[in-house]
Parts: structure tokens; sequence; C-alpha cells
């Protein structure tokens, strides 16, 4: 049997985990499992659960834990799955980390916490633009599009996500302190957390966290 394991991507938003998550999931072999954008996929296809979360995404809040609980465990029972997975944005709170502890008893659980500056984060975050076609992620200032709106990768237009508006991220970042910093010393008491200094470029983060979560699983 392949023996699991389970990658966290923690940080706030921000941080830079989406980006580093589709490069990280390719370098360790586990699927990308982002709640994140399954909240967006169940949107796009006007789902109930879509529905559900849009109102507290549009907020900057975070939606239930029973809303996400599920859909994630559901994702994660998905095959691709068996060997494990990367998690970006997931857990977001105490009871989710608990939750998912006991979910996934006897499985190798590493979280790997891209730490950076408050103000950093909120220009990263509203300086974002997202290709409503493709997901795909440019910067105004850090990735900046070849043409002006147009996705570099298949043209579609580019969005200010409503969750990046500046009003949003400024809540956004209160709830992340609130609920989701406790999570840091959570998985450092149990031994399983690695620091990683999120506020350099992207290429010198990445290897750092291939560095740190190749370590560990090979330990
Ligand atoms: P993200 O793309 O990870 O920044 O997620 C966008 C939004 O989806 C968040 O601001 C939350 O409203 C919601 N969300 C994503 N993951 C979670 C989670 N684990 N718990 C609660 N809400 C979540």
């Amino acid at each position: 049997m392949t023996k699991r394991r389970v990658v966290i991507l923690l940080g706030p938003p921000g941080a830079g985990k989406g980006t580093q998550a589709s490069r990280l999931s390719a370098a360790l072999s586990l699927p990308h499992v982002s709640t994140g954008d399954l909240f967006r996929e169940n949107k796009a296809q006007g789902t109930a659960l879509g529905k559900q979360a849009q109102e507290y995404m549009d907020a900057g809040k975070l939606v239930p834990d029973e809303l996400v609980l599920d859909m994630l465990f559901d994702r994660i029972a998905h095959a691709d799955c068996a060997g494990g997975c990367l998690l970006d944005g997931f857990p977001r709170t105490l009871p989710q980390a608990e939750a998912l502890a006991l979910r996934l008893s006897g499985v190798e659980v590493h979280a790997l916490n891209l730490r950076v500056p408050d103000a950093a984060l909120v220009e990263r975050l509203t300086g974002r633009r997202t290709c409503g076609a493709c997901g795909n992620i440019h910067h105004v200032r850090y990735s900046p599009p070849k043409q002006e709106g147009s996705c570099d990768k298949c043209g579609g237009a580019l969005v200010v996500r409503s969750d990046d508006r500046l009003e949003t991220v400024t809540r956004r970042l209160a709830v992340y302190r609130e609920q989701t910093l406790p999570l840091e010393g959570w998985y450092r008491q149990r031994g399983v957390l690695s620091e990683v200094d999120g506020d350099r470029a992207a290429d010198l983060v990445f290897s750092d966290l291939v560095r740190a979560a190749t370590a560990v699983g090979a330990a």
C-alpha cells in the first residue's frame, strides 16, 4: 500500500499559497486541493453550496466549518488523493484542523507556514488580477500580463476577484489573525510545522518549500 502523505500550506491571504501550491503539487507529485478553488467552482456551476459560500466569501468571512468539511472530505476521498494531497487554504480554523486530524489518523502530515509581513500582503492582494476563464493569476506590479486585461495563458479577461477588493482584504486579514493564526501553534506543538520566509522572490520561496517538504518526507 502506498504511504499516504498530506502537506498543508499555511499562511495569510496573499502569502502566495495558491501560486506556490500549483508548483509544489507538481514537484511533490501530490494533487493540489484548494478549498477556495472548490468554492469558486461550485459558485461557477451555480450549486447550492456555491450560493451559500458566496455571501461569506464576498464579505471576506470564512465559510462555516460544516460547509467546508463535507466538501473537503468528499474531495480527498477521490482516487487521485489515495497517496495524499497538498492542501491549500485548509484548515483555516482549529475545529477544521481537529476534524482533519481525526480523519487522517495515521497519515503523515506536514504543515509549511509561509510568513509575509502585513504591508506586503495588502499590496499583493489588491494588485491581483485573476483570469475569469482559467483561474491564472497575474499581478499589476509583480507579474503584469503581456497585454493589459488579458490572461497570458488563455487570453481570458482578467478581473479583480470580489474578495481582493481593499475593504474585503482588510477584513480577510483580520479574520486570518483571529481564526487561522492559532493553527501555527497547533501544528508547532505537534512537531510538524516548518517556517518559510514568503517575503522573497517566488523562486526562492519555492525552493525552500520543496526543501522543507522533502526533508520531512524523507525522514
Ligand atoms: P482562498 O482562495 O483560499 O483565499 O479562499 C477564498 C475564500 O473562500 C475565503 O476568503 C473564504 O471565504 C472561503 N474559504 C476557503 N477555504 C476556506 C476554509 N478552509 N474555511 C472557511 N472558508 C474558506
